[in-house]
């Protein structure tokens, strides 16, 4: 297969935004650090397609790292995007499209009783735990090694191997003193997170997880481990705070607390609601958010929240995904083609764990069901892997430790092309 590229113009952009831009982004993941080359620049995207610069295509399974479900530019999003625009971009007052979609929330998650719209991911998982924490009048968190829940400070930290209960920040510039509360268990693991709440008994405001883990790359939940984390937060007041950033609407309409039938006390939301505005939300039972502000004493407001654009784009997409819920299977059965040809190409040199559209290949013989297993992984490989297919027209995740995002724009012909690159590297990998 040929795969020569021209990517001089993303060559220079990235060097000219290097001078303006840290790191020449505005996300890091975004500088392909991890994959040791520069980044291709998008000028525009179309259904499973993106174009750069350059004037190279690529199927995308990036998908803007999860909110593009119904592929780029989706016509009636679209629509629904210029016609809201014509009326104004912001009020910072109230509209009836606000209560339109928290509705819709509602229908697709009945836990989300009330909930509140914000811009990000980062601002509905930082609020989410902050009235966790007013509703219980407790300090402690408990979050799991290698689950990611925005960059708010209390929620950036990394535990040193086996220092389950000593939280060392994440990043400069986090105090010490912002993580102190911020307890450290391990993704399906019981035991570790039993030890968090015997030598905490009675201090645990909330344990907040991602219910599959898609920032570690994928790793699903062993059975029982929900469940479990319902029971032990249930018997000791804690609130259990599910982060369905990613799971949200894209598992199925309901998210993984539908998917695994377990119902969190609080959810956040955020890439899929917002139909690729920026928007999140978050919420639960009606007797925890009526603490939120001005209904209660929890503060929390937003100049943007509630974006007219943002509602309209929301709105939208939970309408096309709530009238064709066939694209669920649609979409999961594409990604098991695609898990299938790898793991025919590579066999046991490789993991794919895969839960619906969300999947990862490790590049590791070890099972990754946690951190320490998916970090087994050799990022270099990785790192060749990813070349190879972005020479070749397929557009994925610039780390090792990020998901695929499939789209109902992808077609059967793109699943193919793809499995037909993944086969080719192999192959070429095996002559070498
Ligand atoms: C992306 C993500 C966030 C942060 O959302 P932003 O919109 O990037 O702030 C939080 N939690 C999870 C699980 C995510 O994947």
């Amino acid at each position: 297969m040929a795969g020569t590229m021209n990517h001089q113009k993303s060559e220079q952009l990235y060097e000219r935004a290097k001078k303006c831009l840290p790191g020449g982004v505005n996300s890091p993941v975004r500088a392909y650090l991890a994959v040791g080359r520069a980044p291709v620049f998008i000028e525009r995207a179309k259904g499973p397609y993106i174009y750069d610069v350059d004037g190279n295509s690529y199927i995308d399974y990036v998908g803007s790292w999860g909110p593009c479900i119904l592929g780029h530019a989706h016509p009636q999003v679209t629509e629904a995007v210029r016609r809201a625009s014509e009326n104004g971009l912001t009020y910072g007052a109230p509209t009836q499209k606000e209560i339109e979609i928290a509705e819709m929330i509602r229908d697709c998650m009945p836990s989300m009783e009330v909930s509140r719209l914000v811009s990000s991911g980062t601002e509905a998982v930082m609020s989410a735990v902050r009235v966790a924490r007013g509703f219980t009048g407790r300090d402690k968190i408990v979050k799991f090694r290698g689950c990611y829940h925005g960059h708010a400070d209390d929620l950036l930290v990394k535990a040193g191997s086996g220092a389950l209960t000593q939280s060392v920040p994440d990043s400069l510039g986090v105090p010490a003193d912002c993580t102190k509360n911020t307890l450290i268990a391990e993704y399906n693991d019981e035991a570790s997170v039993q030890r968090l709440f015997e030598t905490n008994r009675g201090q645990i405001a909330a344990l907040i997880v991602e219910p599959v883990a898609a920032n570690m790359g994928v790793v699903p939940p062993a059975e029982g481990f929900l469940p479990f984390l319902r029971e032990i937060t249930r018997q000791n007041g804690a609130l259990l705070i599910f982060d369905e950033v990613i799971t949200g609407f894209r598992l199925g309409l309901g998210g993984a607390q539908q998917y695994y039938g377990v119902e969190p006390d609080l959810t956040t939301l955020g890439k899929i609601v917002g139909g690729g505005m920026p928007m999140g939300a978050y919420g639960g039972r009606r007797e925890i958010m009526h603490l939120v502000a001005p209904a209660g004493p929890v503060y929390q407001a937003g100049t943007l929240s509630g974006n007219p654009i943002a509602t309209a784009a929301g709105i939208t997409t939970l309408r096309l995904l709530r009238e064709q819920p066939q694209i669920y299977d649609k979409i999961a059965a594409h990604t098991e083609t695609i898990a299938d040809a790898v793991k025919d190409a590579f066999g046991d040199q490789v993991q794919v764990n895969r839960v619906g559209s969300l999947m990862s290949v490790f590049f590791t013989g070890e099972r990754v069901t946690n951190y320490e297993t998916a970090t087994t992984s050799d990022t270099v490989k990785y790192a060749r892997y990813f070349g190879y297919l972005l020479e070749h027209g397929i557009y994925t995740a610039p780390s090792q430790f990020e998901a695929m995002f499939l789209s109902a724009a992808h077609q059967t012909e793109d699943i193919e092309k793809t499995c037909d690159v993944v086969r080719s590297y192999q192959t070429q990998l095996s002559m070498d």
